[in-house]
């Protein structure tokens, strides 16, 4: 992941991604820049989380002016730790989902974390796009996996050309779960450490685009560990629940767009 600072904000995007797809813009917002306060500093983005609704809605703000996107074309998902994904093609709330799929064009997806993983699928030849939330309860649904045949049903997209990219999300060394939790995962994402059973989301969430036909060199990773680095971002578990949230943003940018401030 490679940052840029714009307008004060601090902004990660994937740098393979230009090559890869060049009309695919995909940001996430670390934790400088914003006007919220201790222990929200600063740029939460997460609402009924405990911060002001005046600083949230400056956050945001400050973000979709940073990225270039009207706030009318933001689609956003309720997250309920749930698998639902919703065809969407315009901006709004989605209630009930954690995650969406788009073939609109400046249609801006935010998927919104603090440890969870967010995941963006898109296939360049069908323009398709999917953004996901990918927790704990979503990864064991199955929600990864979902998104993607989704992804070949609703849009004709060959599995073998999409790309994946997961965002900033808690490492398998800080994320520790009960016995029975880390069970109903494969071994393989699992392990007993320092008295304690850790699960690895991110490899789950590899696995999972895998076992549906992803190439293993198409899925790219930040790499970051949300509660490993706290000048970089919020985490839900090392904050013991009281933080904010960041968002990452995907959007597939119109032909003939203007190129972004920083490229
Ligand atoms: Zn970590």
């Amino acid at each position: 992941m490679e940052w840029i600072a714009v307008d004060g904000l601090r902004i990660g995007r994937f740098p393979a991604l230009g090559a890869m797809a060049a009309e695919l813009s995909l940001h996430v917002a670390a934790r400088p820049g914003g006007a919220s306060g201790p222990p929200f500093e600063s740029l939460n983005l997460g609402g009924s989380l405990g911060d002001r609704v005046s600083n949230i809605r400056e956050n945001r703000r400050r973000l979709l002016a940073a990225l270039g996107i009207p706030a009318r074309r933001l689609a956003r998902a309720g997250q309920i730790h749930g698998a639902e994904i919703a065809i969407v093609s315009r901006g709004g709330l989605y209630r009930g989902v954690d995650g969406f799929a788009t073939r609109v064009e400046g249609l801006a997806l935010a998927i919104s974390t603090a440890d969870c993983y967010p995941l963006v699928i898109y296939s360049p030849p069908e323009r398709a796009l999917a953004a996901l939330h990918v927790g704990r309860m979503g990864a064991r649904r199955g929600i990864a996996g979902r998104a993607v045949k989704m992804l070949r049903d609703r849009f004709g997209v060959e599995p073998a050309y999409a790309i994946a990219a997961i965002g900033p999300g808690i490492c398998a060394s800080c994320y520790t779960v009960e016995r029975n939790e880390a069970m109903r995962f494969p071994r393989a994402v699992r392990r007993f450490a320092g008295g304690a059973w850790h699960l690895d989301l991110e490899a789950h969430v590899v696995r999972s685009l895998l076992d549906q036909g992803l190439e293993r060199n198409r899925i790219l990773s930040a790499g970051l560990c949300t509660a490993c680095n706290p000048d970089l971002f919020f985490s839900h578990r090392r904050d013991g629940g009281v933080t904010g949230r960041h968002w990452t943003v995907a959007v597939i940018r119109p032909p003939g767009s203007p190129p972004e401030r920083w490229r």
